[in-house]
């Protein structure tokens, strides 16, 4: 069985890492963010519970993110391992994770501050559809104009300048602590994430000797 933590800021490509990982070697993904907004969607008790807190504009406190994790967890249907995103995001649910399960160890994905605020600033959204694009990975065929549905693409009002700052400086006060827990306790693999998808998957692969990706 493997289990992994992945780290790395937004625009890091955190979640396309995890997702090729968990599907090429059958291992669960479990994304914090993905099984709120799956709740959120679906109407459920903790959709309501998440949308309240979040139109507050206060984030969702740590033990909600616990409660969640140990709940999805408690499921067992990860027979190969899995790859968590988005927990543990204190001290003291790190300590605990790393003395629960036997994690194999920790993929830090690296992106200097300013390749962040290039890639964030860089995104679009479809106002129509809600397809992700991005001004340097992923531009639509006719500038401004969605590929599917042909609706507006705008950027999303939380990635501006000022507020992506602020992210960036929470992201580092949040995440040193933690790679600090996780150095001494498991393995952890820094890896360059400036690079393409293909050659940060390989690297991953080759740092925790995982087998070459069958097809990317
Ligand atoms: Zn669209």
């Amino acid at each position: 069985m493997r289990k992994f933590i992945i780290m790395g800021i937004q625009g890091s490509g955190k979640g396309t890492q995890a997702k090729l990982l968990a599907d090429d070697l059958d291992l669960e993904h479990i994304s914090v963010g993905d099984i709120f907004r799956w709740n959120v969607q679906h109407h459920t008790k903790l959709g309501a519970q998440v949308k309240r807190i979040m139109a507050s504009g206060k984030l969702v406190d740590d033990a909600l993110v616990e409660a969640v994790v140990r709940d999805r967890l408690a499921r067992h249907d990860w027979n190969f391992g899995f790859v968590i995103d988005g927990f543990p995001r204190t001290a003291r649910q790190a300590e605990f994770f790393l003395e629960t399960y036997d994690i194999d160890g920790v993929i830090n994905l690296d992106l200097p501050d300013e390749d962040v605020t290039r890639r964030v600033l860089a995104r679009r959204l479809c106002q129509q559809c809600g397809m992700d694009y991005n001004l340097i990975a992923h531009r639509p065929i006719r500038e401004g104009v969605c590929d599917i549905c042909q609706g507006d693409l705008v950027a999303r009002a939380e990635d501006n300048p000022a507020a992506l700052a602020v992210r960036v400086k929470d992201y580092h006060e949040e995440t040193k602590p933690l790679i600090a827990i996780f150095e001494r306790k498991e393995f952890v693999a820094t890896i360059d994430a400036t690079r393409s998808v293909e050659e940060v998957q390989s690297s991953i692969r080759q740092r925790f000797g995982l087998p070459p990706m069958k097809s990317i």
